[in-house]
């Protein structure tokens, strides 16, 4: 494995992909956006008119996947969200993943983020976050983004939406989402993106070996 590797993990809307993605490019590594994954299976399973949770369907769908159903415009939004969710509970669908993962990062290191880079996918990665923030907070900014895209949403609605898949995927049984115990937290709740950038830095300072830190 490289040694250059930065697991971000953490529940949905914590602010993970808008710091993962800076950090990558201040590292100078490529960055991969696990969600993405889970999301286009279960995309693919819903345009093959199949049920999400069908174990069948979704490891058929996970084995089917291809680069360019990553680029998709659909893979955003309340659908999606709980097709990705329902999917990734199931362990043949992980596995049908792990590879594409591992292989992402293992030559030259990388920055992921996801809800098991550092327990399962890259448990030795030198350099692992969890990145959190309140429920509240959480469901505000899911329905900024919504609305900010123009697309009507209620706030006590996508906040629930929130809570109920976060709930899911701490629950499940195949690579449920929990800190690793050698991650370092960071609550985004009271950060604007700068600020959690600056405190990411702060808590990886001296992790990652080569390049300017
Ligand atoms: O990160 P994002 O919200 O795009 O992830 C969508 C869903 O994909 C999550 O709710 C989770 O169920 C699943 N996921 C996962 N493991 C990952 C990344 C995402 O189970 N590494």
């Amino acid at each position: 494995m490289s040694p250059r590797i930065v697991a971000i993990d953490g529940p949905a809307a914590a602010g993970k992909g808008t710091l993962a993605r800076r950090l990558a490019a201040h590292f100078g590594l490529p960055y991969l956006d696990t969600g993405l994954l889970y999301r286009a299976v279960g995309r693919r399973v819903l345009d093959a008119g199949a049920d999400p949770a069908d174990p069948g369907a979704a490891a058929a769908a996970a084995r089917a996947l291809r680069p360019a159903d990553l680029e998709r415009g659909d893979l955003r939004g309340p659908a999606a969200d709980a097709a990705a969710s329902a999917v990734a509970s199931i362990p043949a669908v992980r596995a049908a993943l792990l590879d594409f993962q591992r292989n992402f990062g293992r030559d030259h290191g990388a920055v992921l983020d996801g809800r098991d880079i550092g327990t399962v996918i890259f448990p030795d990665a030198p350099a692992k976050l969890y990145v959190t923030a309140s429920v509240a907070e959480r469901g505000r900014r899911r329905w900024a983004e919504l609305v900010a895209k123009g697309v009507p949403a209620d706030l006590a609605t996508v906040t629930e939406e929130v809570r109920q898949r976060d709930a899911i995927d701490a629950a499940r049984a195949a690579a449920p989402m929990r800190p690793a115990d050698d991650a370092q937290l960071l609550d985004t709740t009271t950060l604007d993106a700068d600020a959690a950038f600056a405190r990411a830095l702060e808590l990886l300072a001296g992790r990652l070996p080569g390049r300017a830190e």
